[in-house]
């Protein structure tokens, strides 16, 4: 019996075009680009990006469980040149599969602090992030004290015993803060940890970040996780209950003066196959331009990924910019934790 899904079904017929397109004009530049980011603002970007190199972007637009799976079913015979995706988890896990290949690129190493890329190997570097999305904590100042949860570690102290709300602990965004607080404490604080969380809880895990701020709002919680381009939208929005809700609450950046707030990142890497390999490494450092890093973090309203960039987001600039301190464990190592992080949710009865 076949079994396929609509979004596999529409990226093999998008590829076939594409290694249709690939034949049939062998001298024109192209890259092939399997994209799990479906933003607007990213046309004006794959614009500039042709007009300044002259190489086409043929772009498949799926989830990143559709592209990895795309990717192992088409093996050698991928079109498919450059991969982005969102959580270096998943990019770690993709690349665990020897989806990617490694690439050499004094532009990028210059350009991206080596935490938010792959480890570097004598071979090159897999994945880099090229925008970052932080895990911040929301409060309500009516009933906890901003002292109270500047760090992450706090909020497992039972001074907020029924006050703490999260999405499932097993979502990707806390799988990997959970990972970074468990490489700092050791297994055995971290496990602690984890419990203390879960001692403090206002109500069993459910819904998304947006539900965990909207729920600090209405008082249902007093404190909760989220990461920060949820808060940037509800910033930006014109609707009045968004509007209570921002005025309800306020934002922490936790661990300022510590570790420094969680950090993931939105990335791509050259894939294994790659038939356009210097255009894959064009397209790579073009991302990393300041020009490209302003329509890449403003299309997910993230922060920009390269050194010395800053954002032209209002949402973004109101929440303090890109200037807090960032923690920096490379996200491969947490992307590495994560099976163990599950293992102590089960543990912890942490939903
Ligand atoms: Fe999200």
């Amino acid at each position: 019996m076949f079994k396929t899904t609509s979004s596999l079904a529409a990226i093999a017929l998008v590829a076939a075009l594409l290694s249709a397109a690939g034949t049939a004009s062998a001298q024109e530049q192209v890259v092939n680009l399997y994209s799990a980011r479906h933003y607007q603002t990213d046309e004006g970007m794959y614009e500039a990006f042709t007009r300044s190199s002259g190489i086409k972007i043929n772009r498949v637009d799926a989830d990143d469980a559709g592209i990895l799976a795309r990717l192992k079913a088409e093996g050698a015979a991928s079109p498919a040149d450059v991969i982005l995706l969102v959580d270096a988890a998943r990019l770690a896990s993709a690349d665990a599969q020897g989806l990617f290949q490694p690439i050499k690129s004094k532009v990028l190493d210059a350009a991206i602090a080596s935490h938010l890329r792959a480890a570097a190997t004598p071979a090159g570097v897999t994945w880099t992030g090229f925008s970052t999305r932080a895990r911040v904590i929301v409060y309500d100042p009516a009933r906890v004290k901003a002292n109270d949860v500047d760090s992450y570690e706090k909020l497992a102290d039972p001074k907020l015993k029924g006050l703490l709300c999260t999405r499932s602990g097993s979502h990707p965004y806390n799988l990997s803060l959970f990972s970074t607080v468990i490489e700092r404490l050791g297994d055995v604080k971290g496990e602690e940890w984890l419990k203390g969380l879960v001692a403090n809880m206002a109500r069993t895990p459910k819904g998304g970040d947006t539900d965990q701020i909207k729920a600090v709002a209405s008082g249902e919680c007093g404190v909760a996780l989220t990461n920060s381009y949820y808060l940037a939208r509800l910033i930006k929005s014109d609707k009045a209950d968004d509007k209570a809700v921002m005025q309800k609450i306020k934002i922490m950046f936790p661990n300022q003066a510590t570790s420094g707030t969680h950090v993931n990142i939105a990335g791509a890497a050259v894939a294994k196959h790659a038939k356009n390999l210097g255009n894959a490494i064009k397209f790579m450092e073009f991302l990393a331009s300041p020009f490209a890093q302003d329509y890449f973090a403003n299309g997910n309203n993230e922060f920009p990924a390269a050194k010395g960039v800053s954002t032209s987001n209002p949402a973004i600039a109101a929440m303090g910019g890109s200037h807090f301190k960032q923690e920096t464990i490379a996200l491969g190592v947490i992307a590495k934790n994560q099976r163990k992080v599950q293992q102590m949710l089960d543990r912890v009865g942490y939903p």
